[in-house]
């Protein structure tokens, strides 16, 4: 059995990358597979997008807007390629799926509704109140399935920047709630595997630039002192099995190029606590990883760079398009892929489980995948599905309870559940008449229903004015070079849309009136552009044209532009990487015109 963990960022753009989910799916070879940073909001969950034959898919959103995000950012998806989605015994079909972590996303529960109104909160976590956690799991970043012999946690851990403390504060709390939980689910004797992007290099040996106390901050002694080693109870498990790897990184900043010089971190992360399933009286020497982990390792193939990306002999050449191809921090020549590489474990020896069928959180049951229509395709499968899910369903099955269950629900009835699932929105019925109409029209993922196209307009033309004013251009991190003749704008890390959901804005809004105004704004910029480029300086390293950039952060410099040496970050020791070189841009004096 092999568990597979990806940050994808963008499941969309990764779905284009393979050309369709099942190809990447299929490209990861897993039996479980955990996606983060799906980038997918509620209302883009199409069947193309979810459902892959195969698989069963759950999801988790992000539910906030919080934080000034347009559409998905954030997001948790698992997949799990089984056999039959109905009387199974298959491990990698969830007995139980979850979505969050402390109990009170009410589609999380996949059995008959509970006498309580509302959802309960998790074992653990009582003493929190319910604003206090419900605002912890509203960002999508956990999903939990129960496999029977294990408990497994696809977490999407959050990035805090050094000085932003409401962040800071924000993972901590997340953590701290988090631990609860699964130390909640240890104590009742369930094994656990945590796999995902936690957005934490645990030691010094997991980050390229590692300075003297980087293994004093605090999200790293904590991650380390829940290790076996340290006293705690989880297993690293890819330094179980590779103590000693140097330079074992999944993820590369890609504002800097760090992949051409392995300049990464380790954050991406298969962690185990438990005992093995063998039936040994004496546990001496025996644990989950020793007897059932096969191997765990980084996917490098799905690196995005490889060495033809950047020919060499390029030095002292003027920029130009055409034959200058390294990168040239910018993101002008667009790597295909994840900043992210997967990560796998095997596991060995998992008897099959007692039968059972997949939890109603599935997106089989997800009302807006049900009553898209978006292609032929996808229609075709959903009737399959339908009918499947009616032939399977009059079978009734039945489901004999599990003392290993997360909370021991009494029976289990799909179609109780799938009703409960449904009652927990609005709006969603089987989807007769009218309703299944206006369903449909407000589900189909490639028109837009008349509020989002207004609410995207309105971002949209935001984002532009604010990139042509020059006033607040910090806050995409543009530089010239980063902006494409459509005028395409990089997205950061964790940025709300990707470079290709913009994309796709701008697409739109090219018919739209807006187009004479960008097109002059798109003039304008140009022609600083082109005032800029002339006065471009040679880096100390390399003698090679620098690229501007352009101050966002907050303070006195903020919206200031600068040169550095275009070449990708990496050991100082290297003299091919980055040289450092820094310089700041003369004023413009077309600066503050247009506003
Ligand atoms: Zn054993
Ligand atoms: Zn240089």
């Amino acid at each position: 059995m092999k568990i597979v963990t990806y940050n994808v960022n963008g499941l969309r753009p990764r779905i284009q990358q393979y050309g369709s989910l099942k190809k990447l799916l299929d490209s990861l070879d897993a039996d479980i597979i955990c996606f983060q940073e799906t980038k997918l909001s509620k209302h883009d969950l199409r069947a193309d997008l979810v459902r892959a034959e195969g698989y069963e898919s759950f999801f988790s959103c992000t539910r906030t807007n919080d934080r000034g995000r347009s559409g998905g950012y954030s997001g948790v998806a698992t997949f799990c390629r089984v056999k039959s989605a109905f009387l199974s015994n298959e491990v990698a079909l969830p007995i139980y799926a979850e979505e969050g972590f402390t109990g009170l996303l009410a589609t999380s529960k996949g059995y008959e509704p509970r006498k309580e109104e509302s959802p309960s909160i998790a074992e653990g976590l009582e003493c929190f109140s319910r604003d206090e956690l419900l605002k912890i799991d509203s960002e999508g970043r956990c999903l939990i399935t129960d496999h029977g012999h294990f408990v497994l946690f696809n977490l999407y851990g959050p990035r805090a920047v050094q000085d932003d403390s409401e962040r800071i504060q924000f993972k901590l709390t997340f953590y701290k709630l988090l631990e609860r939980r699964w130390e909640c689910l240890l104590l009742q004797g369930r094994r656990i595997i945590i796999v995902g992007d936690l957005n934490i290099a645990p030691a010094a040996i997991d980050r390229c630039d590692a300075e003297p106390d980087f293994e004093k901050n605090g999200f790293r002694r904590w991650f380390r002192s829940l290790l076996v080693q340290n006293g705690g109870r989880l297993l690293d498990v890819f330094r179980a099995k590779h103590p000693d790897r140097n330079g074992a990184y999944t993820c590369w900043s890609q504002s800097t190029g760090a992949e051409e010089f392995n300049f990464g971190s380790r954050i991406d992360h298969i962690l185990s606590a438990g005992s093995c399933l063998h039936d040994e009286e004496n546990q001496e020497g025996h644990d989950f990883v020793t007897c059932h982990v096969a191997e765990c390792d980084i996917l490098m193939q799905f690196q995005r760079w490889k060495p033809g990306n950047t020919p060499r002999g390029c030095v002292n050449h003027k920029i130009s398009t055409s034959t200058f191809h390294r990168w040239k921090g910018g993101r002008s020549i667009k790597l295909e892929g994840s900043d992210h590489v997967p990560v796998y474990t095997s596991l060995v020896e998992i008897p099959e489980v007692m039968q059972h069928s997949t939890p109603s959180l599935s997106t089989r049951y997800h009302p807006q995948v049900c009553g898209s229509q978006q292609t032929l395709v996808s229609m075709f499968t959903r009737r399959q599905t339908t009918e499947q899910v009616i032939s399977e369903e009059s079978e009734s099955p039945q489901i004999p309870s599990h003392e290993e269950f997360i909370s021991t629900p009494e029976k289990y009835d799909s179609r109780a559940s799938h009703s409960m699932m449904i009652g927990s929105q609005r709006n969603t019925n089987i989807l007769p008449g009218i309703e299944a109409k206006k369903k449909a029209r407000h589900s189909q993922g490639s028109q837009l229903t008349l509020n989002s196209f207004f609410q995207k307009r309105t971002h949209r033309s935001e984002t532009c004015s604010s990139r042509f004013t020059g006033s607040k251009l910090c806050q995409t991190d543009i530089s010239y070079s980063q902006i494409e003749p459509n005028g395409v704008p990089s997205a950061d890390d964790e940025s709300g849309a990707s470079i290709e959901n913009t994309q796709k804005e701008c697409q739109l809004d090219a018919c739209d009136t807006d187009k004479e105004k960008r097109k002059v704004a798109l003039q304008e910029w140009q022609r600083i552009h082109q005032l800029m480029q002339n006065s471009v300086p040679l880096c100390k390293g390399h003698q090679e044209p620098c690229v501007p950039r352009v101050v966002k952060k907050a303070g006195p410099n903020l919206g200031r532009r600068f040169y550095v040496c275009a070449r990708a970050e990496g050991p100082s020791s290297n003299p091919e990487a980055n040289c450092g070189y820094f310089k700041w841009a003369a004023v413009l004096k077309s600066k503050g015109k247009g506003k």
